[in-house]
Parts: structure tokens; sequence; C-alpha cells
């Protein structure tokens, strides 16, 4: 998952990375910036001058978008939900916030910091702009940083899910109805309503003649429709997963292997032959650790002669467990904070069971079938 980004930095403890389609439109934008944009705004200077600001103007755009962001982690903070990493990519950045917002409240107060912050920072660049008047090619710079900002904070406002504007027309929807589900839709309808305009528009300018800026609005307006039914489909997910619980999925084939087992002989024996998922691994007689498919795929198979189940076991005391009755959602989404792909099913301090993402999905493809 974290492969598809670069860190890059650290900032009040939250990771900041990059995604790689970053380096691509910081490109982008530098070359439309120094090649295109400025000679035309600001004749007669020099062309690397142009390239100069291009690059710098592109930089500051994305200490913005950073600043954005952290708008949000800030207030995410303040209401103690953890933010486990920022990354920046096309068209801004995304500020993954461990779990869900636990109120219409602090969701409405997380979603407007980043679009204040934008604000913020567009009246600060179009002051500096004003102020900076013997340099041109600053006040260039700051113009156009500044007016990048206030577009940012101006397509945020946009009451479509997924963006920010979303965010707080479904937490308003939420605080007036009690009701996250009808929010949720409302909200991502909204934001289809406004992928399509978008495209719409894009299309008409691109007929227009003006077939840059029209691929921009159509590829925006696409962006936004994709994400939009991503939030629909995961609205849907939550209202499946919630109403079954943990035993109704779980893997109660738990069988126990001693720790000095090689895992080519697991993977021969265990895996293979008997189709099992997970084991717990004992050692002097005591469970001592569990062992998925997963810590097999880690290891490299050349070394499966070699290795033994409790040198990759995960410990007991460091795996993650949920409980019995615990909802689907609940333990999913507790997957994803803790980053795991399985969890241990205790009841009564006792294991019963795995419940994995695998588990998951069959289960799924289960109820489906049943027509459930
Ligand atoms: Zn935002």
């Amino acid at each position: 998952m974290t492969s598809k980004h670069l860190r890059i930095a650290r900032i009040a403890g939250i990771p900041i990375s990059l995604d790689y389609s970053w380096f691509l439109i910081f490109f982008l934008l530098t070359w439309s910036l120094g090649a295109s944009y400025f000679p035309m705004q600001y004749p007669g200077w020099a062309s690397w001058e142009y390239w100069a600001i291009g690059a710098l103007a592109a930089i500051l755009l994305f200490i913005s978008v950073l600043l954005h962001e952290l708008g949000h982690a800030a207030a995410a903070r303040h209401y103690r939900i953890p933010v486990r990493e920022i990354t920046l990519f096309i068209f801004g950045g995304v500020a993954q916030i461990q779990g869900e917002p636990k109120s219409a409240r602090s969701e409405f107060w997380i979603a407007v910091a980043g679009p204040v912050v934008s604000l913020a920072l567009g009246a600060l660049f179009s002051t500096l702009a004003l102020v900076a008047t013997a340099i041109p090619q600053l006040l260039a710079i700051f113009r156009y940083v500044g007016y990048l900002n206030l577009m940012l904070f101006l397509f945020n406002l946009v009451p479509g899910f997924p963006l920010d504007g979303g965010r707080v027309l479904r937490a308003i929807i939420w605080g007036a109805s009690h009701d996250t589900h009808k929010a949720t839709l409302i909200a991502a309808n909204v934001g289809r309503f406004f992928a399509y305009l978008f495209i719409f528009i894009g299309l008409a300018m691109i007929l227009g003649g003006n077939i840059y800026d029209g691929l921009w609005m159509a590829f925006i307006g696409w962006f936004l429709e994709s994400a939009a039914v991503a939030q629909v489909q995961r609205q849907k997910l939550k209202d499946i997963l919630s109403r079954y619980t943990v035993r109704q999925a779980m893997s109660t084939k738990l069988a126990a292997l001693p720790g000095h087992i090689t895992l080519d002989a697991l993977a021969e024996h265990h895996f293979l032959d008997r189709g099992g998922r997970a084991y717990l691994v004992q050692k002097n007689g005591r469970p001592a650790g569990l062992l998925t498919i997963h810590q097999l795929r880690k290891t490299p198979k050349k070394q499966w002669s070699v290795t033994t189940a409790e040198q990759v076991m995960i410990p007991l005391a460091q795996a993650r467990t949920v409980h019995l009755d615990d909802d689907l959602w609940t333990a999913l989404l507790h997957m994803d904070r803790e980053g795991v792909n399985q969890v241990l099913v205790v009841e009564n301090g006792a294991i019963v069971g795995t419940l994995s993402r695998e588990d998951l999905i069959s289960f799924l493809q289960h109820i489906n079938a049943a027509g459930a």
C-alpha cells in the first residue's frame, strides 16, 4: 500500500508522503507555467526566469496544499482523532484520519479547517503581491499562488462528497437528521451532480476550441464522479457489514502447530493439503503466536526450508483482537486502523477463531449468493 508513496518528512509526528503521480503533475505544472502562462502574462523576460518562477510557484502551491491538509489534521487532533499520514497527489492531498469522525460537529470542523487555511493563504499571497510591486517576478509568483489558493478554497466549497464542501454538507444533514446513511448518500449524489456538471462544461469548452482547459475540467469531473461512486459503495458495504457479527464470518478452523515446524513443511502439509488460513503456533505446549498465509507470503520462498513458524509468527501480545459479538464493520475499521489483514477473535479471554479480509470477502460472496 505504502509502496506507491515516497516518505518525505514528518510534521508534528505525522508522516508526509508523495504519491508518485505527484512528480508528473509537478513537472507538467512547472512546464505549463514556465513555457506558457508566465510568458503570456508577463512578456519580455528571459526564458530561464519563466522556468524559475514556474518552479517556485509550483513549490509554493505544493506547500499551500500541504498546509491545507495540516489544517484538517490539526482539527482532527483537536477532536482526539489520530492522523495516520498525509499523502499529496494529483489534485492536492489526503489527510488519512483513523476511523471516522464520531459526531457531526467534529466532521464539520475537520472539513472546514482545510478551506479556511486556503482562504487565509489566498489572502496572504494576494496581499504580498500588492506589496511586492518593486520586484515584478515576485509579484507574478505571489499573484498566481494567491489566485490558486482562492480557487482551491472555492473548489473545495462545492457541496459534493468527497470534496470538503461535501463533508460539510454531510455533517449538516447528519446533525439535523441523526442519519449518517442518508447524509452520506445525499452528499455523494450532490457530488455526482457536480461531477457531471464539470464533465459537461469541460466537453463544451473542448467543442468551443478551449481544449486544454476543457480536458482539465472534464478530468476533474471524472475524478470526482469515481470518488463519489466509491463513497456510495463504501456506505453500502457499511450497511451490510453492520448487520452481521464476527461470529458469522470468522474461521474457526484454528489448528495448533509446533513452533519448530519449517515453512515449507507448513505450506505443503497445512496450507495446501488442508486449506487452512491461520494457525496458532505453540511454544512449550502453550499458544505463543499467530501465523497466517500473509507471513508465509512475506518470507522469500528460498528461505522456507530454513525458517520456522515461530520466527515469522505474530506474537500473541501483538496480535489484534476483536470480540465474537462485534459487528463486521467495526472489525473491518479495526483492521484498517491497525493496518493488519487478520485479527484474532476472542471470547471471555480465550481465542475462538480468526477473522481475515478474505473471510469478509467470502462471507459477502456467500450472502450475495444467498440473495440476502
Ligand atoms: Zn481539504
